[in-house]
């Protein structure tokens, strides 16, 4: 065995040791490698994953003994770290590491944000929702305001380039447009800090800005040293949270509102005549799309068809249902302003109604004041929007003279009175005079656009029959409007849409 050993002779010995020079044999390198991948790895791992919290306390002393024995080289070697970076961001860093990364945003924003400015993203003055700080909050500023769908809006004094204030639309929360306050008392009374920023800031900066918890919106100035004179801050628009996440995701987002304005600008209004079944008849709610100019807000309008048939009997879901109503607020012969003329303030066309001269149409102000004047006393006060003037006018013809005061009579509710038809010809004169003094915005029904509406109303709510189908709504025709084959199809039954009783002539909850 020997002699066959030393026989291989040197070439056997080089086969047994590896040719890249002396070292391990490979089966100690790997067998000492999976015991240290063993007991290294899996088994704590194995074993922590277990039993974390039992061992995690008791762990504890060793970690603090470990950074105790590494201080006197870690610390040095720490602070020349911190020194060579930025001082505080080594240890947000780190910090930022631990906890898995940051948000997860920041790498998509490092890459676009740094190289785009404000300038690219604001929008322009021009553009921008603003007020003048002389305003004073009224009914229709509050509506506008709403219609905006801004959160934020800069208040301006003289041009819309000095901007000195921020007004949040929550600062509204307590704001009654009766009150008409005015939006400086309101705006000093918070007085949001301005959040400026010049038009080369980059986006990264700004976003920083605003995740520190500074206003969401920001105005964007830069310096204008064109010219002659000496340089000047210009404004040139705004920038806000959402413009910067925009310009992250590179995607626009769309909240509620702007849905909404969207809707609002690009969308005709929807025609409700489609449902009516009989939409062919009533020739006096034909409007065609040109005539269809909405001079009213959506909120101003949902909010005076809640209050109609809420408020006003007459205008009830009893007798005129929700949609037909939202239909007739609509029609632009419905809608009206009055101009008013300042240089003659007893203008002919700012009379509403004058005491003792026929009237046929019911009238709601939206917006403005007038100022109304009752019987032979002359008895005046003025009134502002959600007053509303001349019910009998389209209820209970009359030549009784009638008072605009509320009445709290309770109100009958008898389905189709029949009275003789001259009766029901005859005009309604109003026992008071109600004169603009403003301009105003008004809903102005009249008898025979109310009686159409009523008409709607059933051709809803009854099946279409040969015998309600030859029914005609033409101008001056309202004896026919009511005749027996409309009562015969609403029968009497008071759940059912029908005229309405006779009822206080005028009503005027702000009286
Ligand atoms: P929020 O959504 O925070 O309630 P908001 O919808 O008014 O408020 P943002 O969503 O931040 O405002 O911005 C949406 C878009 O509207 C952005 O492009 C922004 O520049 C723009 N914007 C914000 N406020 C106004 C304003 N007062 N006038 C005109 N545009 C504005
Ligand atoms: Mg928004």
């Amino acid at each position: 065995m020997g002699e066959r050993r030393s026989a291989l002779g040197p070439e056997s010995r080089a086969r047994d040791f590896p040719k890249h020079g002396p070292g391990l044999p490979p089966a100690t390198v790997l067998g000492s490698a999976g015991l240290m991948f063993l007991v290294g790895e899996v088994v704590p791992a194995a074993v922590s994953g277990r039993w974390t919290l039992a061992l995690a306390p008791r762990a504890l002393i060793l970690s603090r003994l470990a950074v105790l024995l590494t201080l006197p080289v870690a610390l040095p070697v720490g602070q020349l770290l911190e020194l060579a970076a930025r001082p505080g961001r080594l240890r947000e860093r780190v910090l930022e590491l631990a906890r898995g990364g940051s948000d997860p945003y920041s790498d998509l924003s490092k890459g676009v944000l740094p190289c785009r400015t404000v300038e690219d993203v604001l929008t322009p003055l021009e553009d921008c929702f603003m007020l003048d700080a002389s305003t004073v909050l009224d009914f229709g500023v509050l509506a506008s305001i709403m219609q905006s769908g801004h959160t934020r809006i800069p208040v301006y004094e003289d041009e819309r380039s000095n901007i000195v204030d921020m007004l949040y639309l929550k600062d509204l929360a307590f704001v009654d447009p009766e009150d008409c306050t005015p939006l400086s008392t309101i705006t000093r009374f918070y007085s949001h800090p301005l959040h400026f920023v010049f038009n080369d800031t980059k986006l990264d900066a700004v976003l920083e800005e605003f995740k520190r918890g500074k206003s969401h919106l920001a105005i964007v100035q830069k310096v204008n040293n064109e010219g002659e004179g000496d340089p000047f801050y210009e404004v040139l628009g705004l920038v806000t949270l959402e413009d910067v996440i925009e310009e992250i995701i590179k995607s626009e987002i769309l909240d509620e509102s702007e849905d909404y304005r969207d809707t609002v600008v690009k969308k005709k209004p929807v025609s409700l005549s489609a449902p009516l079944r009989q939409k062919e008849e009533f020739s006096l709610f034909k409007v065609s799309d040109d005539d269809y100019k909405v001079k009213i807000s959506p909120q101003l309008l949902l909010a005076t068809q809640r209050f109609l048939s809420r408020e006003v009997d007459v205008f009830s879901p009893l007798r005129i249902s929700e949609k037909v109503l939202l239909h007739l607020l609509k029609h632009p012969s419905v809608n009206q302003e009055v101009r008013f003329d300042e240089s003659d303030r007893l203008a002919a066309h700012h009379y509403l109604y004058q005491r003792s001269q026929p009237v046929d149409y019911f009238i709601l102000i939206l917006q403005g004041r007038v100022e109304v004047e009752i019987g032979k006393e002359g008895l005046k006060f003025e009134n502002g929007a959600f007053t509303y003037y001349g019910v009998s006018a389209l209820t209970a013809p009359s030549s009784v003279h009638q008072s605009p005061v509320s009445s709290l009579q309770s109100i009958r509710h008898d389905p189709l009175p029949e009275p003789a038809e001259g009766t029901r010809l005859s005009a309604y004169c109003p026992d008071y005079t109600v004169r603009a003094l403003s301009d105003l915005q008004l809903i102005k029904v009249t008898r025979l656009q109310y009686l159409n509406a009523l008409l709607a109303t059933r051709a809803q709510a009854v099946p279409q029959s040969p015998e309600n189908a030859d029914l005609q709504a033409v101008p001056g025709s309202q004896t026919r409007l009511l005749g027996d084959k409309t009562a015969a199809a609403t029968g009497s039954s008071h759940s059912r849409p029908g005229l309405p009783a006779e009822e206080s002539p005028g009503r005027n909850p702000g009286v």
